[in-house]
This record gives C-alpha cells, sequence and structure tokens, in this order.
C-alpha cells in the first residue's frame, strides 16, 4: 500500500471504531461517565481482564508443580475466540491420572459478571497456596487434594468481557462487531483484513443459551438482547471449546458460576423441575449443606426453570447432565443487588465496594473449597448404591452430536454441517433408525413363525429326502 494516501485503511478503521462508539452510546446509553445515575466499573477492585489473565498466567509460571495452563482458540467466519484453561492437580505428573474426581468449573459466562473471574483467580490464589481461606477449618486436608483434579476456565466470555470493559457494562452475550474493532484497535492490529471485521457483525449469541438440550425455544418474554441463543446448537466458536473440553475431560462434577442473585441451581433450566431419582437427591443434599455452611441459608435451591422464575433453554448445565452425564452439575449465582436500576449492570451484577467484594469472594472461595470435599464424598454414596447405573449410555443423540462436530472439524468447516439444522437431521436420523428398527423386528418375527412352522427332524417322515 503507497504510503501518504489520505484514506488508509488505518484511518478509516478509527474513523469506523468512533463511529461505532457513538452508535453504542447512543443505542445502549453505554457512557457511565455521562450518566451519574449508572455505576461505572470499580477499577481499584476490579481487574481488567487482559491483568486478570496475566496474573492468572503468572501465578501458573510460579507454580508449575500444581498448576498448568493452556488456551484454546477458534473461529467461525471471521469471528475468533479462546478460552484459557488452568488446570491444577497437586501433582502434576498424575494430570492424566483418571482416577482422580475431575472439577470443571467456568467463570465468567456473561460478559456483565466480572465478579465471577475475580473468584476464580482467588480460588487459583487458594490452590496454589498463596492465599488461604479466611477460617482454617474450610481448608482441605492433603490428601483430600491429591485426589483432585481442577480444571478452571476464568473468563469463558473474554469477546463479550471487552465489550462489557469498553462501556457497554450490560453485554452479557459473546462479542460482536463492536468489541473486534475496539480491540483491533487496542492491539494496533490495523493491517487486518476489514472483512473479517464485518462479518462478525450482529453475533452477540448468550453463550448459556447455544447449546443442543432443548435449544432455540423462545419463552413469550424472550429478549433477543438478552438471550440470542445463536443460528444453531454450537454456533459459536466459545461453546465448541467448552464442549469439546467437557467431552475430553469427562467432569465428575460441573459448576456455572453466575452473578445477578444468590442461588444454588441444579438441573433442569428447561423445566420447572429436577430430574427423578437418588443423583438428584445427592445433588440436592451437596446444596443444602453448601447453603447453610455459606449462604446464610439464604440461596435460592433447586431446579434452575423451577426456581428462577423463567425457563431457559439451551444451557450448559442442561447439556452436562443429560448429554456429557456429569453426575453433579451446578449453576451458582454468587451476588445480586436487587436495588439497583436494570439499567445500573454493573451495581446489579456486581460488589462496588471493598467490604461486599471482600465477603463475596471469602464467602465463595470457602463454599467452593466445600464442595471439592462434599462432591466427592456424594458421588461415593451414589456409587455405592446398587439400583443406580452410573455408566455411561451413548444415546441417539449423542452418538449423532459426535458424529456431526468430528465430520464438521474433519472437513475444517466448523459450521456448514451444524447449519443444516441439527435438530431438523436428528429428527430424520431418528426416523430412519425406528424404520430399521421396524424392519427387522418384522423380519424376525417371520423367521421366528417359519421356524415354528417348520416340522422338527425327529418327527419327520422318514422317506422324506435330506
Ligand atoms: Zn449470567
Amino acid at each position: 500500500m503507497a504510503r501518504g494516501l489520505p484514506l488508509s485503511p488505518h484511518f478509516f478503521l478509527i474513523l469506523l471504531a468512533s463511529s461505532l462508539q457513538v452508535f453504542q452510546k447512543i443505542v445502549y446509553g453505554a457512557d457511565n461517565h455521562t450518566q451519574p445515575n449508572l455505576t461505572p466499573i470499580n477499577r481499584h477492585l476490579y481487574h481488567s481482564s487482559v491483568d486478570l489473565m496475566e496474573e492468572i498466567k503468572e501465578l501458573v509460571h510460579r507454580h508449575p508443580d500444581k498448576l498448568s495452563i493452556e488456551t484454546f482458540k477458534t473461529e467461525n467466519k471471521g469471528y475468533k475466540a479462546e478460552i484459557t484453561v488452568v488446570t491444577y492437580s497437586r501433582n502434576q505428573r498424575e494430570i492424566d491420572d483418571r482416577s482422580k474426581f475431575r472439577i470443571l468449573l467456568s467463570f465468567g459466562q456473561h460478559g456483565r459478571e466480572l465478579i465471577t473471574s475475580e473468584l476464580a483467580l482467588r480460588i487459583l490464589s487458594v490452590l496454589s497456596e498463596e492465599q488461604f481461606l479466611p477460617k482454617m477449618d474450610h481448608a482441605l486436608p492433603n490428601d483430600t487434594l491429591d485426589r483432585l483434579l481442577i480444571k478452571v476456565i476464568p473468563m469463558e466470555n473474554l469477546n463479550g468481557r471487552k465489550l462489557v470493559e469498553a462501556g457497554d457494562l450490560c453485554e452479557r452475550r459473546n462479542g460482536n462487531l463492536v468489541t473486534f474493532v475496539l480491540s483491533y484497535l487496542d492491539h494496533f492490529h490495523l493491517e487486518r483484513n476489514l472483512t473479517a471485521l464485518f462479518s462478525v457483525a450482529g453475533r452477540g449469541v448468550d453463550l448459556n443459551r447455544n447449546w443442543s438440550v432443548d435449544w432455540g425455544k423462545k419463552e413469550k418474554d424472550y429478549d433477543p438482547y438478552e438471550e440470542n441463543p445463536g443460528i444453531s446448537p454450537f454456533s459459536e466458536p466459545e461453546t465448541q471449546i467448552m464442549r469439546k473440553l467437557s467431552k475430553s475431560f469427562e467432569p465428575h462434577m460441573w459448576v456455572n458460576v453466575h452473578s445477578g442473585m444468590e442461588a444454588l441451581f441444579m438441573p433442569y433450566d428447561h423445566r420447572n423441575t429436577t430430574p427423578d431419582g437418588l443423583p438428584s437427591q445427592r445433588m440436592r443434599l451437596v446444596l443444602e449443606d453448601l447453603n447453610h455452611l455459606h449462604c446464610h441459608d439464604r440461596c435460592m435451591i433447586g431446579s434452575g426453570g423451577g426456581s428462577v422464575g423463567y425457563l431457559a433453554h439451551g444451557t450448559a448445565t442442561d447439556y452436562m447432565y443429560d448429554i456429557v452425564r456429569v453426575p453433579l452439575a451446578f449453576t451458582f449465582e454468587i451476588y445480586g443487588d436487587g436495588t439497583a436500576s436494570s439499567r445500573d449492570c454493573f451495581k446489579m451484577f456486581n460488589p462496588t465496594d471493598q467490604k461486599t467484594f471482600n465477603r463475596v469472594l471469602n464467602d465463595w472461595s470457602a463454599a467452593f473449597f466445600s464442595l471439592f470435599k462434599l462432591g466427592p464424598n456424594q458421588l461415593n454414596k451414589i456409587r455405592s448404591t446398587p439400583t443406580v447405573n452410573l455408566e455411561k449410555l451413548v444415546s441417539i443423540d449423542e452418538y449423532l452430536e459426535g458424529y456431526l462436530m468430528e465430520r464438521s472439524s474433519r472437513y475444517g468447516k466448523k459450521t456448514e454441517v451444524l447449519d443444516l439444522g441439527l435438530q431438523e437431521i436428528r429428527t430424520y436420523f431418528r426416523l430412519f433408525f425406528l424404520s430399521s428398527v421396524l424392519l427387522m423386528f418384522m423380519f424376525c418375527t417371520r423367521i421366528s413363525k417359519s421356524k415354528c412352522s417348520r416340522p422338527n427332524m425327529s418327527t419327520m417322515p422318514r422317506d422324506v429326502s435330506v
């Protein structure tokens, strides 16, 4: 590109970003500096996403014996996403030990819930023994820690979080055009292809509605600004990474950590009931213990769908329970300010003063360490009950999803197969499967009838030739 052109791509990008920021402020009222009623992010209490991830990386590097870190990146039609996963094992050489109790924890799935990622950092600091729980009786003995393998996703929705940091304090979905222009400008990667920027426009998908269990169903009060489920299940790179991680790790326990209220939820989110049977009762017992020990009995307990006041379709926890067959699958809501106005999102979802901030991190880090003890105990009780079969049964849905995902990644076209409509393909497959079973049944019936009608060898007349 020749120098000195008055309208270079760089100039155009800056102009575009400025226009978008103005547009964003007009549409969303996101400029918290000019609106005194809205609480801005308290930068003294909260890390920026860049600083938080940097601090976590440094923590891991200081404790290579206990912690390791990996970053998964993927892309969909020009929209790039990455998820960093920290793995805790008291002895890193035992990181592949399948006899350990495996725990998967996700924080920051919704951009505006900053406090959850601060809790992830606190839990990792306690696991690395750089920080300690407020009361020593909540600490775990070494032999309990030895049996745990914990994967922590400190910030599942990094792109959405960047949007919040850029001023859109109510954003909970994943990244969109504005995020990307801003992040490109931030990092001076101005020479990138403009078409890639435009192709991500209007994405804005709720990562907790993009999973396949009961995906896409819309309630009467559906608000796309809050709950956009995407064009198909697993349309989003972030959800694809999480799904792959959950399938390979096969956790015994999953916790999806959110804020907005104080609650301890178990499946289901898409129904107003909890699952039947003993495993479900065990989950409830774990939550009742946690509520009593750490939430001063004020946390709401029960199924997400039955307790929160609305049904949620296509959520991560329902998928973890129904498809990945995680026996202990939870969603925790760790803080909420019910007095905040609905537009004052930073205040509604995050503590704004030092005292509350510390209280939330202290209470919930202790709650998680209790959970690390209660979870394995309850699972052992489930396993020792002979009537409950925890063997993983591969359902048609699971098989088909695995098949589709495998195909889509094998040919490097991540969404084409899914874009056809997973639900429709699944229906055809079911019909095909049922008709095959029916045919087999008819075939077998005919054989058995003909067998019955055939005379027994011993009763055959002797003069019949063989
Ligand atoms: Zn949330």
